[in-house]
């Protein structure tokens, strides 16, 4: 190989910052929505996957449309952006989104698909579901996978983020020679990974409240994008 080819191959492969953002998406809305655009300016991704979550056997009474129609809404929701990817990650084998996954093993399956050098995974989430973190599947080998990026909701100090993080995890690098806190935009540094908040993005608006709108015949138009808007009258979602 030439010096030239070598330098062309090199160049090919710029690191590339993934950021992966699961939720039931039941519907995707303009909360998500906002809390990925920020994201997305403050860390500048390559692309940012929207994950549907699947709903297992174990789960089926809790009331959760389907995964197609929620997979579909997600894709219509990511047509307004060329960063914003619909995953069918946790669809399973047989696409039916029925089987169980664990976000660890979700990350796990990202870092193998993007593991270029200097590849980085964010893993963009909602404080209230941050703070129930420590039920989850190996949360501790969870959160030294991939860097975190906690989207703060109304009434959810940074103090109580904190605290769901084991202190054994927090590496040396995250305290100040004073033994200080971190500055405000970071939560935790832990030993390979950092906890990174965003602050005031939350745009308030929930899908149980869209939900609860659709049922009693509401508008939910300005609450999400209007082509997810459409599919939900369209299917008679919700009613
Ligand atoms: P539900 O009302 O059904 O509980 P939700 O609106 O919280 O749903 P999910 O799909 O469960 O939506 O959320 C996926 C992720 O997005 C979670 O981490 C959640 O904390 C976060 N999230 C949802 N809505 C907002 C919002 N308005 N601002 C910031 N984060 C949000």
């Amino acid at each position: 190989m030439t010096t030239a080819q070598a330098h062309r191959t090199a160049a090919k492969h710029h690191p590339r910052r993934i950021a992966l953002f699961g939720g039931s998406f039941d519907p995707i809305h303009n909360g998500h929505l906002a809390v990925a655009r920020a994201a997305d300016r403050r860390f500048n991704f390559d692309e940012i996957h929207f994950i549907p979550a699947s709903r297992p056997p174990h789960k089926l009474k809790q009331h959760l449309a389907p995964f197609p129609h929620r997979f579909a809404m997600t894709s219509l929701a990511c047509a307004e952006h060329p960063h914003f990817v619909p995953s069918l990650a946790e669809a399973g084998e047989d696409f039916s989104g029925t089987q169980l996954h664990y976000s660890v093993d979700t990350v796990r399956y990202f870092r193998h698909a993007y593991n270029g050098h200097g590849d980085r995974i964010f893993f963009i989430i909602g404080a209230d579901a941050f703070l129930d973190i420590p039920v989850w599947k190996e949360y501790e080998t969870l959160l030294g996978l991939c860097d975190f990026i906690v989207a703060n909701r109304p009434g959810i100090r940074a103090e109580a983020l904190r605290l769901v993080i084991p202190p054994h995890l927090i590496g040396r690098r995250g305290l100040k020679k004073n033994g200080e806190a971190q500055p405000s935009q970071v939560v935790a540094e832990l030993q390979n990974t950092s906890v990174h908040l965003l602050e005031s993005v939350s745009v308030d608006v929930s899908a149980t409240d869209i939900r609860r709108r659709a049922n009693r015949g509401q508008s939910i138009h300005g609450l999400v994008s209007v082509r997810v808007e459409e599919y939900i009258l369209k299917q008679g979602l919700y009613r």
